[in-house]
């Protein structure tokens, strides 16, 4: 008998537990979401991110980052069409920021000796004279840019191929989900990839559920390598990172990191400040000129779906609520800043829990 199952939510989260689910004919899937790829909304972080993979877990919780990297590594090679590129990323380190609260919004990136460097390939502490100006030290190693833009469609085709059906769908209960499948057969597992959804969903809740505001330049201007940076002199929620997106998708001057903040509309003050580092630590952005030699494509702002205890993977057995069968709720939710570079991870995962369900 076929396994039915609902995904909730068409973020990279969902669409990786979609795709990863339907590699098994035995699971027949349905995605149901509010946003789709091809949509840009306050409500829908994937298409926002920049993205490219900058370790963020500590040790511990390296998991879903470890077992993610292979797989984007194989499609950067392999699968051109999947719009990703690989890129030196470096990171520049300031003594001060090691002791500053707040500024650290990715501590283990930062990390001398760090889990990442037997990972991610190439990796090398930098020389004294490769350090940019106002730092203290800095490393180097071989990451990749993802196009969302071309990604996310990649995905759902890729969903699409695997006979994986999609529906627009606006839920106010997770389990209303049930109903969805395009099987019209009740549905026995729904995974919940709702994101920041999932702070007002119905037999959810979570109220632990809070953006952390991501507010972008997206210039023309190319630039290589990409760049983070452990601080600013701006405030505990700005920050600099620069990531040249693969396939003529432009390049992301990040950024802030304000946990709380759910305003959607750019500040334009702020819009200015992101420049200006970015032309600071980056000079040849501009040929050593200033913001004006940027070219502008747009401005942008994404909530990252933050989690205060991190994020949530793990089947919950929820009340049918018709006096039915009870449901099980497998969650994947609560990825803040790390949703791409964890994505296979966490899908991997959430196959586990339907596994394990589907076994009994
Ligand atoms: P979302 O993309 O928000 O998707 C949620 C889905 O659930 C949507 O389809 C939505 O419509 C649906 N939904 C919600 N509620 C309901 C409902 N009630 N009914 C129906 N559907 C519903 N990550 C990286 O790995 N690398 C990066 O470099 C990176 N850079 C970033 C830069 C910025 C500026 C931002 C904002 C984020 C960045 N991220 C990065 C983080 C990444 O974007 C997120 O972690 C990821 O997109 C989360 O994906 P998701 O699928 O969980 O959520």
């Amino acid at each position: 008998m076929a396994n039915v199952i609902v995904v909730a939510g068409a973020g990279v989260s969902g669409l990786t537990s979609a795709l990863l689910l339907s590699k098994n004919k035995d699971n027949v899937v349905t995605v149901v979401a509010k946003h789709m790829p091809g949509d840009y909304d306050i409500e829908y972080a994937s298409p926002w991110a920049g993205a490219n993979v900058l370790p963020m877990a500590s040790e511990e919780n390296s998991r879903w980052e470890r077992r993610t990297w292979p797989e984007l590594k194989r499609l950067t090679e392999d699968v051109p069409e999947a719009g990703i590129h690989f890129q030196k990323a470096r990171v520049f380190r300031r003594k001060k920021d090691e002791s500053a609260p707040g500024v650290h919004v990715a501590d283990p990136l930062f990390s001398a000796n760090p889990w990442y460097q037997s990972v991610l390939p190439d990796y090398r502490e930098l020389g004294p004279n490769e350090v940019i100006p106002g730092h203290d030290s800095g490393c180097e190693f071989t990451s990749l840019c993802i196009n969302t833009a071309i990604y996310l469609p990649w995905l759902v085709g890729q969903c699409l191929k695997n006979g994986v059906v999609f529906k627009r769908a606006v839920l106010t209960d997770i389990r209303d989900a049930k109903g969805l499948s395009h099987t019209g057969l009740p549905a026995r597992i729904i995974v919940n990839a709702t994101a920041l959804g999932s702070l007002k969903l119905g037999g959810v809740k979570d109220e632990t559920m809070m953006p952390a505001r991501g507010q972008v330049v997206v210039v023309r201007n190319e630039y290589h390598p990409m760049i983070a940076t452990s601080g600013t002199d701006d405030g505990a929620t700005e920050m600099t990172y620069i990531m040249t997106r693969a396939a003529g998708g432009g390049t992301i001057l990040g950024g802030t990191y304000d946990v709380g903040n759910w305003e959607s509309v750019p500040d334009p003050n702020v819009a200015v400040r992101i420049m200006k580092r970015a032309v600071d630590v980056a000079p040849g952005l501009t040929g050593g000129k200033g913001i004006e030699e940027l070219s502008v494509i747009r401005q942008g702002v994404g909530l990252r779906p933050y989690r205060r205890d991190g994020v949530r993977i793990e089947a919950e057995e929820v009340e049918g609520g018709d006096g039915e069968a009870k449901l099980i709720v497998v969650h994947n939710y609560g990825h803040a800043g790390w949703g791409y570079q964890g994505s296979y991870g966490c899908a991997e995962r959430v196959v586990e829990l339907v596994e394990g369900i589907v076994r009994g």
